[in-house]
């Protein structure tokens, strides 16, 4: 897609630091290095997010990340795996992309966290239903 960042580095247009690529998937190094490592592994389709990826090519981006992710880890066990839609969420860059975000201690930088609410089962319970309701292919 014309204008697209990752559709200029998957066709070489803008240089990238390639972990991992095949006919389907490349994977690269962030340019941003949140921690040593922080890896993208994309889609050479282009599509916007994950809200917008078929299950096809949800299934061939996931079903690479763990080989990726493993190859990537080598100094510690550690890792967070992120993904962020639209732009309320983080998102940037509008080409789906997944982040491998390798980890080394609670100093290394990255600081995540859930605001917690007490549970309400039953709002719980209504909420999953009306998801539920939703799911659909
Ligand atoms: P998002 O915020 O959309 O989840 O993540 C987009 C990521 O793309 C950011 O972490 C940013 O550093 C990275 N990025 C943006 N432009 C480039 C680029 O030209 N090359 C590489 N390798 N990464 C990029
Ligand atoms: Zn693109």
């Amino acid at each position: 897609m014309d204008n697209c960042i990752f559709c200029k580095i998957i066709s070489g247009e803008i240089p990238s630091s390639k972990v991992y690529e095949d006919d389907k998937v490349l994977a690269f190094l962030d340019i941003s290095q949140a921690t040593k490592g922080h890896t993208l592994v994309i889609p050479k389709e282009h599509v916007r997010n994950i809200l917008e990826m078929s299950a096809e090519t949800a299934e061939t981006v996931f079903s690479r990340v763990p080989k990726i992710a493993r190859a990537v880890q080598k100094a510690t066990r550690a890792m967070n795996i992120l993904n962020n839609n639209e732009e309320v969420a983080g998102q940037t860059v509008f080409h789906a992309h997944i982040h491998l975000v390798p980890r080394y201690g609670a100093d290394d930088g990255i600081h995540m966290g859930f605001d917690e609410h007490e549970p309400d089962f039953a709002a719980l319970a209504d909420l999953a239903d009306s998801i539920a309701k939703e799911v659909t292919e």
